[in-house]
């Protein structure tokens, strides 16, 4: 009873975060045409949320096109608890190449998605005609399945493995603020288990950090009092544990960086003057501090040494 309504409240938690994109995208930040699908109206978030959604979408959609551009066979993308994600559909009608997209959420929130992507003419097209949509949807390079985490070995991989997905072949996984739900316990076998069972592999993490000091813990209260039942947050304490995570399961190299970071580094200075001009940012120190306490973490495993300078670079 109390893990069930627990439950709720982090699937609740994908809401959130799809009505922060949709108002970044509204104000001119973020390009996606999807997202307004997956949600029945738009509110207006502050402009520090909305740029705050803006780093953390540019900063992983780099390193995901990274991914795929590296050529080194097919490439399958798995999204652990993709929830309203709609990067399948804009890396599909920006025709970016893939073999697959896996991806992974409970029951309730596929259920969701599986309905509103079967009566959606624009989104439906873009899966394909030859998709068998049920309570999940197969198609021939999306599969979309439910599922909890917490049984990813045990029941998701075989799963996973009856619709396609391969080993061997060289495969993203994209955790996008859900392991900071989930017990370490079971959040670290997943990373251990691909770190041991797959040779081609990398993971991208999006997720709050520094939740011990002042600012961390009023921003954990406050994700807390929008999701009233929701207790349990395990942020890793900084920069350094975050790759830790990976190096001491299997990965062979690991990065983290703040979204200062990515803002300041990974993000062209063409695109600093253009959203500088979209809103107002009066409270440019919170929005500092805020940032410092989000990071984007990355780990890879790879066999050869070309292989390995390519994903280095
Ligand atoms: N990754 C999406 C994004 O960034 O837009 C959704 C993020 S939302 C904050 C967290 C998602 O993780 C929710 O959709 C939630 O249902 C999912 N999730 C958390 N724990 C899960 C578990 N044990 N099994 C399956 N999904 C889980």
């Amino acid at each position: 009873e109390d893990i069930s309504i627990q439950d709720n409240a982090i699937r609740g938690t994908n809401e959130d975060a799809a009505m922060s994109k949709l108002s970044s995208v509204n104000t001119g930040y973020i390009q996606d045409e999807y997202i307004k699908y997956f949600l029945k109206r738009p509110t207006k978030r502050s402009p520090i949320i909305n740029i705050g959604s803006y780093v953390r979408n540019k900063g992983l959609d780099t390193l995901i096109i990274k991914f795929l551009e590296i050529e080194d066979g097919k490439k399958q993308i798995v999204s652990l608890g993709a929830g309203s994600d709609t990067r399948y559909f804009n890396l599909k009608s920006s025709s970016r190449k893939f073999h697959k997209y896996f991806e992974i959420d409970f029951p309730e929130n596929t259920a969701k998605k599986v309905a509103i992507i079967q009566t959606n003419k624009e989104l439906s097209e873009i899966i394909g005609d030859d998709a068998r949509i049920g309570s999940e949807i197969y198609a021939s390079d999306y599969c979309l399945l439910s599922g909890d985490l917490r049984e990813f070995i045990e029941d998701l991989v075989p799963r996973l493995e009856s619709n396609g997905f391969d080993r061997s072949l060289s495969t993203l996984f994209l955790s996008e603020c859900v392991m900071i739900y989930m017990d370490p316990m079971d959040s670290n076998k997943i990373v251990e288990w691909i770190g041991t069972n797959l040779n081609t592999t990398m993971f991208i993490v999006y997720e709050q950090i520094l939740p011990n000091d002042a600012f961390g813990s009023i921003m954990l209260q406050n994700i807390k009092l929008r999701n009233i039942e929701l207790r349990g947050i395990h942020a890793y304490p900084n920069l350094e544990s975050q790759k830790d995570r990976y190096l001491s399961r299997g990965w062979i190299h690991a990065e983290a960086v703040d979204m200062n970071e990515v803002y300041d580094l990974y993000i062209d200075p063409k695109e600093h003057i253009r959203i500088s001009k979209l809103e107002m940012l009066d409270e440019l120190e919170e929005w500092h501090l805020l940032a410092s306490h989000y990071c984007i973490a990355w780990a890879y495993k790879v066999t050869t040494e070309s292989q390995k300078v390519l994903y280095d670079s």
